[in-house]
């Protein structure tokens, strides 16, 4: 392995090392201060609190002054191991077996975060260059993400930071590095439908009026047909009922409410209003003088794409010279941080292959966080070149 690797893999191993399960630091980000004020980098740990939410810490690093202006984003926190006894090793022991990394974190997401650090510090090593580079690292991920990234751009642009693109190391490839780089995100979107009837004796049916059959109308209304058949970047959006419920205990008893819970995933043809129209709507038709009413959650991921351009371009060409696989631009999958860079500069995603994330025996072959340092230093000698001149 090259040096360039095997400081990427002992980082990820320390990292994981530090149990970071939300919130939870357990000193994971210090291990990471560490490494990059070794390397030359100005550190700053920032705590953020809310009312009714842990406090959280996250970290903040720039090498360099002015533009251009590069950002690595991502999480060192995790989600929790599960039953300890199904391990192969334990998960914050980091223990390689047959050439693989094994610990919660080491994919989602402590990997890419030891392959961002190796990759500057190696490029920061090389010679000065016109720009900066920074890392903007939360602890709130996978938690409610209230203390997170989203105050940690909040702050750093109230210091003077103008960030001119940003690359977030989630694990996007499905298979092998260099499958997948993801260029957006779908929204996301919550709401309850409650249909109101009237309580009674089931033998009695004339004097009460059940709401469970108008629910299971209306339910079934709202997620047929398609909402649309897919856009230029994106797939269909897509209506799922996670939840119908009555919470009836007796036999002989007409309830009086029935409630169906759905999430929906949508594409760039929406915005939250303009769905929450289009499901009142089609919940009105398929009323039938039922009395119901439909409640959204308030919605902070936004569906949102960087267009291929320039820098789309750079770093999927950064990633097939390094690994000989030419890179799928997608917009598939869950929500991720990246819904909060968008609002400051382009943000792209791309780390390792996502097969064991939050599962037991997480694990990533060694090899692949060197290969993925590797790739990330590649993106910077490129984004440097190309976006550095004048
Ligand atoms: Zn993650």
């Amino acid at each position: 392995m090259t040096d360039l690797g095997q400081d990427a893999v002992d980082l990820c191993r320390a990292l994981v090392r530090r149990p970071s399960v939300t919130p939870q630091d357990a000193g994971a980000q210090e291990a990471l201060a560490a490494r990059l004020r070794q390397a030359g980098f100005s550190v700053e740990s920032v705590t953020f609190s809310a009312p009714g939410t842990p406090d959280v810490v996250n970290l903040f690093a720039r090498f360099g002054e002015g533009a251009p202006h590069f950002a690595f984003a991502g999480h060192t926190d995790v989600v929790p191991p599960g039953d300890l006894a199904r391990w192969r090793s334990d998960p914050f022991a980091a223990e390689i077996d047959g050439g693989e990394i094994i610990g919660r974190g080491v994919v989602d997401m402590k990997g890419a975060i030891a392959a961002f650090a190796a990759a500057a510090a190696s490029f920061c090593a090389r010679g000065p260059f016109k720009g900066s580079i920074s890392l903007l690292i939360t602890g709130d991920e996978e938690g409610p993400a209230i203390n997170g990234t989203e105050k940690l751009l909040a702050w750093a642009a109230e210091r003077g930071a103008r960030f001119d693109h940003c690359l977030v190391g989630e694990p996007t490839n499905p298979d092998a590095l260099g499958d997948m780089i993801k260029i957006g995100r779908r929204g996301s979107l919550n709401g309850t439908l409650t249909v109101t009837g009237r309580q009674g004796h089931v033998a009695y049916p004339q004097r009460a009026d059940n709401p469970i059959p108008a629910a299971m109308r209306l339910a079934q209304a709202l997620a047929a047909p398609p909402l649309d058949a897919g856009t230029a970047l994106f797939d269909p959006s897509n209506l799922e009922i996670v939840s119908f419920d009555v919470g009836n205990p007796a036999f002989n008893v007409i309830p009086a409410q029935a409630r169906a819970r759905f999430n929906i995933r949508f594409n760039d043809h929406w915005t939250p209003q303009s769905l929450a129209a289009e499901l009142q709507t089609r919940a009105a038709r398929a009323a039938q003088g039922a009395d119901f009413a439909l409640a959204f959650e308030p919605c902070n991921a936004l569906a949102f794409v960087t267009e291929p351009d320039a820098f789309v371009g750079l770093v999927a060409g950064a990633v097939e010279r390094t690994t000989g696989r030419r890179p799928k631009l997608s917009t598939s999958g869950g929500t991720s941080d990246a819904r909060f860079i968008r609002a400051y500069c382009p943000v792209l995603e791309f780390g390792l292959v996502g097969q064991t994330m939050h599962m037991v025996d997480e694990r990533a072959p060694a090899a692949e966080i060197g290969a993925l340092a590797a790739i990330y230093e590649a993106v910077l000698d490129d984004y440097f070149r190309v976006f550095a001149h004048g």
